[in-house]
């Protein structure tokens, strides 16, 4: 789950971490308050699951309330990449000196947690990870002990940071870390971290992901939860009881059973297609499940294909087939229809499917199915 760097500066703080306390506004009028509050120069940002807001101009400096309302009024409403701003964080104006990069990520690679720093800290990291790799220094912690102090040096040295500063730093290394496993995250990262003018440590952008599965294990997580920031359709899945998963591909799938949904996204995949999405409409799929899944699957303009794979174990072929015909009957699917059903049943649910009347191309093997929806996507 994503969460706002007001609120994940706000877990940071309860690790330690030097963040830049804020507030937020809503309205010109709220971030103007705020700013009289705050005192002398604020920054104002805008507060949108996205990077990249500094160049998109969702970061701005005021000098006066005033000035906040006036930015404020900028920003407010703003579309940064499909993100529209509901909320600008008001924080003290920081004085940098220089901007650090410092990240913890769940490191499948490594097989561990790994912390990533660089000296080329601020707006331009991404194009210093793709132009400059040595300049991003990785240490992988401990699998046992946790991050040693040492792997935290070492960083801070690789890194370039003098010595006298050294100690403050490891001190922010353990903390993010810390904040990364205390808080079950699979990313939490400080860009920039800076030295101030006055030669301290400052963090003034905090971003956190919180890990879905663990979200159990924090319950007041859950009220970092911004609707407006969930995708539409994986919420719209969520309250019909379906699992879905967007993907990149073209290829919409609807399967029942989550065995097989992974298994039909490999079978694609060998086939040479990308599969759309991953759903799983259950044992079950009742027509009003499939009008559903094909409501979400068809949400997707890169979508060209449709595959049906259904097995009938418990759930029987002909009582599938029928709620596929009524789901056909309810909603317009202008993309081909690839179906394979099997199990108990199967002739039975076949006949209704052909008598259907509906353009079905129909498939009895997985490999078959997989071959047939990938040939739909490019047109044959
Ligand atoms: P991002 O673009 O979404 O990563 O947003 P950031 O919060 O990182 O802000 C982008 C850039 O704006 C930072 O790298 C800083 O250079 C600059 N910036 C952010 N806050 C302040 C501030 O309080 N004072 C000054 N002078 N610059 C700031
Ligand atoms: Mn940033």
């Amino acid at each position: 789950m994503n969460i706002h760097e007001y609120q994940a500066a706000e877990l940071f703080a309860k690790y330690g971490l030097p963040v830049n306390p804020g507030r937020v506004a809503e309205t010109p009028e709220e971030a103007a308050e705020a700013a009289r509050s705050i005192g002398g120069t604020v920054v104002l940002k805008a507060q949108v699951h996205i990077g990249g807001r500094g160049k998109a101009g969702g970061v701005k400096l005021a000098k006066s309330p005033e000035e906040a309302a006036e930015k404020a009024r900028q920003i407010l409403g703003l579309d940064i990449k499909g993100h529209i701003v509901h909320k600008v964080l008001v924080a003290p104006g920081a004085d940098i000196a220089k901007e650090y990069y410092l990240g913890v990520i769940l490191d499948r690679e490594a097989r561990g947690i790994t912390l990533m720093g660089s000296a080329e800290g601020g707006v331009d990291i991404e194009e210093v990870a793709e132009t400059n790799p040595e300049a991003i220094i990785r240490v992988t912690a401990d699998r046992l002990l946790g991050l040693e102090d040492y792997q935290a040096r070492e960083l801070a040295f690789k890194m370039g940071i003098e010595p006298a500063n050294v100690n403050g730093f490891v001190g922010i290394v353990k903390g993010l870390y810390n904040a990364f496993v205390g808080e079950d995250a699979s990313l939490a990262e400080i860009n920039p971290l800076i030295r101030t003018g006055e030669g301290k440590w400052a963090a003034i952008d905090s971003k956190m992901v919180l890990d879905d599965s663990a979200l159990y294990r924090h319950p007041a997580s859950e009220a970092l939860r911004d609707p407006n920031e969930e995708n539409a359709t994986e919420t719209a899945a969520k309250a019909a009881g379906l699992a879905f998963v967007k993907l990149e591909g073209d290829i919409g799938c609807m399967v029942n059973g989550a065995g097989l949904s992974m298994a039909t996204m490999d079978a694609i995949k060998f086939a040479g297609g990308a599969p759309a999405n991953f759903l799983d409409v259950g044992g079950g799929a009742t027509a009003k499940q499939v009008v559903q899944g094909l409501q979400l699957i068809l949400a997707d303009p890169n979508v060209k294909a449709i595959l049906f794979n259904i097995f009938g174990g418990i759930a029987r072929c002909d009582v599938i087939a029928q709620g596929i015909v009524d789901g056909l009957t309810q909603i317009e699917v202008k993309v081909p229809l690839v179906v394979r059903l099997l199990g108990t049943n199967q002739e039975e649910g076949r006949r209704i499917l052909a008598e259907s009347g509906f353009d079905l191309i129909t498939a009895i093997t997985m490999s078959e199915a997989a071959q047939k929806v990938v040939a739909a996507t490019q047109g044959k």
